[in-house]
């Protein structure tokens, strides 16, 4: 009989979840990972193998037979990718996580395992716009039903609720105007109802939101973005339970939509700063959303930190902290008049994407929604003269004194 591999130890070194920030911190640091590495690093090895050996043919059978816990092949696994799946669990406060390529590759992976033909889907219209893309386009390509009601409208989801409906979607906060859900009222309407529930929480992350603890089923988030950090790799991750996660992980290694193990590696160590970088993206955000809301040329800002916010008080029950994500209308202002305020930011980078340490900023009618109609705008709420800027974790009196000038 083959010994499991040193890398992939039974019973990984983990300290116990808490809410607290202290603890938090700590599990960013160690969960997941075993206390002696291979070679005594102390930094986990990164595993470059696309297969891995057996001693001889009774190993193999051993290997089947018994259910060891080794690796295999490396579609179905990698021992430091496992490593940060553990982190990830951990931090989240779920059993299990199974890491993707990407967020979307993640967002591709859940759905296509849990819905099938004549199945239905039901989202929250704000949303990540590649979301509402694979489902309304591709899903319904193979028979799958997508149904779409006003973010945070629960009486319009529960009503939109058929024996055929499998899955309740939605962001939180949602994706640019960071509405936020309530969490437990949405779990609880797929509980009644006998429908999982999915809240995609990239822009919160674990360090702010803790959706599983509300009841929710599975966690999503795209790991290109806080989790990893520095705007440096694309990953994703869905959280839930290992029994729910099985046939996840079982299509996972059909599909092929796994990480390399260097990029693996460069999230767990974006990991180990996680904390102390959400702490700085939360000041950040703050900061710049209550600069925002007083200056003369702002017409409105999208921030759960406001108490303008129409969800500051749910926000302000569920979350420990609003992230750096700040979305704001410019007074009177057309879609060029608002293109020139963006270009005139020096700090902030032009470019999608957010949660990592550079600032970037974008008008979401040019980056994301360009080609859509204005009614389509419309009916997701993207005005022209909408900014979204992703505070990264800059001095924020450099990015109130960049926006200052920008905005004169
Ligand atoms: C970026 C993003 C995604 C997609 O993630 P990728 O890693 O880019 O594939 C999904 N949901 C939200 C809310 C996002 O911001």
């Amino acid at each position: 009989m083959t010994k499991p591999s040193p890398s992939v130890p039974a019973k990984p070194n983990q300290p116990t979840s808490s809410d607290s920030p202290a603890s938090f911190s700590t599990l960013a640091v160690h969960a997941g990972e075993s206390r002696q590495k291979l070679g005594d690093s102390i930094t986990d090895p990164i595993f470059c193998a696309s297969t891995y050996t057996f001693t001889d043919t009774q190993s193999v059978i051993d290997y089947i037979e018994q259910d060891q816990a080794r690796e295999e092949y490396g579609r179905y696994g990698n021992p430091g990718e496992r490593v940060v799946e553990r982190k990830l669990a951990a931090l989240e406060g779920g059993e299990d996580a199974i890491l993707y390529s990407s967020g979307m590759a993640a967002m591709v992976g859940l759905l296509m395992t849990k819905l099938s033909s004549g199945d239905e889907v039901i989202f929250f219209d704000e949303c990540y716009h590649r979301s509402r893309e694979f489902c309304t386009k591709h899903m319904a390509r193979f028979g799958v039903v997508t149904r779409q009601v006003p973010a945070c409208d629960y009486e319009a989801m529960a009503s939109a609720i058929t024996p055929q409906t499998k899955l309740l979607v939605s962001e939180s906060p949602t994706n640019p105007q960071l509405s936020c859900v309530d969490l437990e009222r949405f779990a609880k309407i797929g509980k009644e109802n006998g429908v999982e529930t999915l809240i995609d929480a990239t822009l919160a992350t674990p360090y702010n939101l803790q959706p599983i603890s509300a009841g929710i089923d599975y966690v999503l988030h795209s790991a290109t973005k806080y989790l990893g950090g520095h705007n440096d790799l694309l990953a994703g991750v869905v959280i839930g339970t290992k029994e729910s996660l099985e046939p996840v992980r079982n299509l996972r290694g059909i599909m092929g939509a796994v990480n390399g193990p260097q990029n693996v590696y460069l999230l767990t160590r974006g990991l180990k700063t996680f904390a102390l970088r959400m702490q700085r993206h939360n000041e950040n955000g703050q900061r710049v959303a209550e600069f925002l809301e007083n200056h003369p040329r702002v017409e409105r800002v999208y921030y759960p930190g406001l108490a303008s916010h129409p969800y500051h008080e749910i926000a302000k029950q569920t979350m420990r902290g609003y992230g750096g994500l700040v979305t704001f209308l410019v007074k009177d202002a057309d879609w060029r008049e608002t293109a020139d305020i963006v270009d005139a930011v020096k700090i902030p980078r032009i470019a999608p994407s957010l949660g990592g340490a550079e600032s970037l900023i974008e008008q979401p009618l040019v980056m994301s929604y360009y080609q859509c109609t204005p009614e389509e705008r419309k009916q997701y709420g993207i005005p022209d003269n909408m900014i979204r800027l992703a505070c990264g974790i800059e001095n924020p009196d450099d990015l109130v004194e960049d926006l200052k000038q920008a905005l004169k």
